[in-house]
């Protein structure tokens, strides 16, 4: 068996600090920046002259947190209820023999800070530290293929609640934000849209969700945002500390 070895060109650092949570496709949050920093010898910036021409970017990256568990040839998507099984090849699962990711991300910029070029990007739905393998530029007439097949998975996943806010997590919302922009310099961010873009997926995993007195937590960019579900589809956002 013929084996490749593969160095990582660069680094994702992302809002995300854990796995739960992220959302399980690329660009179905839209408010996160993420950097793509590279590493010599590829952050040579000659390795992006053009880069800006595109809009989006493929990126190939390493499913690295799940790498040490290795891979199973039949594999349960959440998006049929965490039950039903189906080939690891019919999957997006993390658990492949090769543990490659792809994902068609945002470009927003290209950053040259002390002479190192990073790009800056939008919908990435990886955990920071993400080892990144390759990038291509994303090609409508070829990449896209409206009248594809999708099987389980032929539509974004529906949005089936409504993420609210008590008083104190508003607050702390708002601080947190103020904050976010000065340390990331991502003056855009819209910290509150953003936590209802991710909440409102549901990140549970399918066989725990009830309502109750549970309480979820998930750790983004440096706080850990904490939430509960209540009756008639509403996610109450208890705080961010
Ligand atoms: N678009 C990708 C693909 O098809 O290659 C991702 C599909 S996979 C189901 C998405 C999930 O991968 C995310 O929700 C997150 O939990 C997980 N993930 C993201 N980065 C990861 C990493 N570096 N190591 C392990 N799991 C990761």
């Amino acid at each position: 068996m013929a084996t490749f070895n593969f160095a990582s060109i660069g680094t994702i650092k992302s809002c995300y600090q854990e796995k739960f949570g992220i959302p399980r496709q690329p660009r179905l949050e839209t408010e996160a920046l993420s950097e793509l920093r590279l590493l010599p010898p590829y952050n040579d910036p000659h390795t992006l002259r053009e880069i800006e021409q595109f809009s989006h970017l493929w990126l190939m990256f390493i499913f690295h947190q799940t790498q040490p568990s290795g891979w199973k040839p039949l594999v349960r998507p959440p998006r049929l209820g965490g039950n039903k099984r189906i080939g690891v090849f019919a999957s997006r699962s993390t658990f492949r023999p090769n543990p490659l990711g792809m994902s068609a991300v945002e470009l927003v910029a290209v950053c040259h800070k002390n002479n190192t070029p990073s790009l800056l990007l939008r919908g990435c739905d990886l955990l920071n530290g993400t080892p990144i393998v390759d990038i291509k530029p994303y090609i409508p007439y070829s990449d896209s293929i409206p009248q594809a097949k999708a099987g389980f998975a032929p539509a974004a996943p529906e949005v089936l609640f409504e993420v609210q806010f008590t008083a104190e997590a508003q607050q702390h919302c708002q601080q947190r934000e103020q904050a976010l922009h000065q340390q990331t310099g991502d003056s855009q961010l819209n910290l509150q849209k953003l936590i209802v873009q991710i909440l409102q997926l549901d990140p549970r995993p399918s066989y725990q969700q009830q309502v109750g007195d549970r309480i979820y937590a998930m750790r983004l960019y440096n706080f850990d945002l904490k939430w509960r579900y209540c009756e008639n589809g509403i996610i109450l956002v208890l705080e961010l500390c």
